[in-house]
């Protein structure tokens, strides 16, 4: 990218009156915080599972033993890990009107995110309003889902029950078996005491907040910034066709896949810690 490129985002910024920011997995897998997000690309790093089946409802109904070892090993690598300079720069933006306004002196922003890592929110300032909190479209690791009841709640203890306690080592040994665990000491719901599931989306489920996200977008966007994540992949797509129809303006600030996004009308490529704090113009200030 070159310095007109900046410049000329800039301008698209401050004359913006809605901004919607969508965050993806790039913003995660920055080297500062080389941590595991989605279901998906962490199941790659499990040498024994094809990416698509830890994250699906059939597999978890046959064999929940080995879907929670793999959630209790993404949640541990999460734990250890911290929010960026990205992250705490849009967190900024979305919860500090004086941030927002010094670039872009009339909008209004909203943050979705893509990640189930919980980041995005843990860089908010603790007396952050709620509705500048990031809405998680896929749910987030750190929330469970009762399988009978539906009751959901936050949850971030480690272990989540004493029969996961030491399991995420098997990742680091991929010759050794498996455990297998009982389904009765697998989490269990406090009101109903049925098995809990992640409160993730998985495959062929619905992503949550959707329409209401698609509303927002086609009723009152007219910059829409994706962080970490490309306009070619869900909802992203969609997401983009909404805000070309009525004539707003998209701009990408991924790692790669700089091609698939030439649509975009202003396209970052590097690490997002770097090119988005730039275009921000918050270095040092993160
Ligand atoms: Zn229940």
């Amino acid at each position: 990218m070159t310095a007109t490129d900046y410049v000329e985002f800039r301008a698209a910024l401050e004359s913006s009156k809605f901004i919607v920011i969508l965050t993806g997995i790039g913003l995660s897998t920055m080297p500062a915080s080389a941590v595991a997000y989605r279901a998906r690309a962490c199941a790659n790093t499990w040498q024994r599972l094809d990416a698509e089946e830890v994250g699906n409802p059939d597999v978890f109904a046959e064999d929940p033993s080995l879907v929670w070892q793999f959630y209790h090993h993404c949640r541990e690598q999460v734990l250890k890990a911290r929010p960026t300079a990205a992250h705490r720069a849009i967190a900024q933006l979305s919860s500090r009107p004086e941030a927002l306004k010094r670039i872009a002196s009339n909008a209004t922003l909203r943050l979705f995110t893509k990640n189930i890592d919980g980041l995005a929110g843990q860089a908010h300032p603790y007396d952050a309003s709620p509705s500048s909190q990031p809405i998680e479209l896929y749910g987030n690791i750190f929330r469970v889902k009762c399988t009978k009841c539906g009751m959901t709640e936050k949850n971030t203890d480690s272990p989540m029950c004493p029969a996961l306690a030491g399991t995420e080592k098997c990742f680091a040994e991929p010759q050794k078996p498996v455990s297998v665990i009982e389904e009765k000491d697998l989490p269990r719901c406090k009101q109903c005491q049925a098995l809990l599931r992640p409160d993730v989306v998985w495959f062929k489920e619905e992503i949550h907040h959707l329409e209401r996200a698609a509303n927002l977008i086609s009723n009152n966007c007219d910059l829409l910034i994706l962080v970490g994540t490309g306009l070619h992949v869900a909802p992203c797509s969609i997401f983009g066709e909404l805000v070309r129809r009525r004539g707003g303006k998209i701009a990408v600030f991924n790692g790669q896949g700089a091609h698939a996004d030439r649509d975009a009308h202003f396209r970052f490529q590097g690490p997002c810690g770097d090119t988005l704090v730039k275009a921000l113009r918050m270095e040092g200030e993160v």
